[in-house]
């Protein structure tokens, strides 16, 4: 009786070796979960998931990679839906005239998707992965409206100390799920860039873009070239060809006043004068004139 903890603290050790020994693999397998594959803004909270030790840490962790997810998805919706429809972009933003709970950017992305209208690349690619051809959500939808927003509402609200235990259950329970959405979810692999100069020629315009993939921007070498005009300092998709889809006030890399480094931030809070942008990057948060060009 007396060597059962042991054995069972043994027993977990080996759990715990093999599941990292597991996710080792499935990096090498399954490149495309490697962070460096992953868009910034999905990319640093996977990495910051995977790098805590305590389960309280990796379950807020876990947290934040889903909520990014959802904003990130909606983001993209957004922008293809104010692509289709520019003068829709005022009701677009009309979720965050106030400070947005996570619902009203699932609320927005759900609306985009079923809005036959919007037919921007890449809202087929988003359809597929929260709708079922008849229309019904898809496992990941399923998962990340429902139950991981309640898991989330729950454990964001109640700010008092839980039992040993308590997060490493919750992070058992749904780190595979929370896992499983973002390798369904083939849009976070689409690059995203930075445009940071253009050189413009006889309605030609070429970009030159720091690509925001992974946890470290890298300026591509050749500039991108379209008959698109975006200002300058825009984040966008880009279909790696000669489109490119501005993703607006909703996702921004910018320079951090809290950190003096450039990183993304999501909008938080959008009014006729301001932006106020929140990061998942050290819960960074600043708000940004809206004529600053
Ligand atoms: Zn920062």
């Amino acid at each position: 009786m007396t060597d059962q903890p042991a054995a069972d603290l043994e027993i977990e050790a080996r759990v715990a070796a093999l599941e990292a020994a597991v996710a080792r693999l499935v990096d090498i397998v399954e490149p495309s979960l490697a962070a460096s594959h992953l868009a910034a803004p999905i990319a640093f909270p996977w990495q910051k998931e995977v790098a805590q030790h305590e389960f309280v840490a990796r379950f807020f962790a876990l947290l934040d990679l889903g909520e990014s997810l959802i904003k990130y998805s909606a983001a993209l919706a957004l922008a293809a839906l104010c692509h289709a429809q520019p003068a829709s972009e005022q009701a677009a933003t009309e979720f965050l005239r106030q400070p947005a709970p996570l619902g009203g950017w699932i609320t927005s992305l759900r609306n985009t998707l079923n809005d036959p209208a919007v037919n921007t690349w890449p809202i087929e690619i988003l359809r597929g992965i929260f709708r079922r051809p008849n229309t019904k959500p898809t496992d990941t939808a399923r998962y990340l409206f429902d139950e991981f927003v309640r898991i989330r509402n729950r454990e964001r609200g109640h700010g008092s100390q839980q039992p040993d235990g308590y997060y490493e259950d919750l992070y058992r329970n749904n780190y595979m799920s929370v896992h499983d959405c973002v390798r369904a979810s083939t849009h976070v692999r689409l690059p995203l860039v930075y445009l940071h100069a253009v050189d413009h020629r006889e309605g030609r315009y070429a970009y030159k873009v720091t690509l925001l993939m992974g946890v470290s921007p890298a300026t591509l070498s050749e500039p991108i070239h379209t008959s698109i005009r975006v200002p300058v300092r825009s984040t966008c998709l880009w279909d790696r060809g000669a489109f490119l889809l501005p993703l607006n006030d909703f996702l921004v890399h910018q320079y951090c006043r809290t950190c003096y480094m450039e990183h993304s931030f999501f909008s938080e809070r959008i009014t006729a004068e301001q932006v106020a942008f929140h990061s998942y990057i050290g819960n960074h948060r600043q708000t940004v004139d809206r004529a600053r060009e």
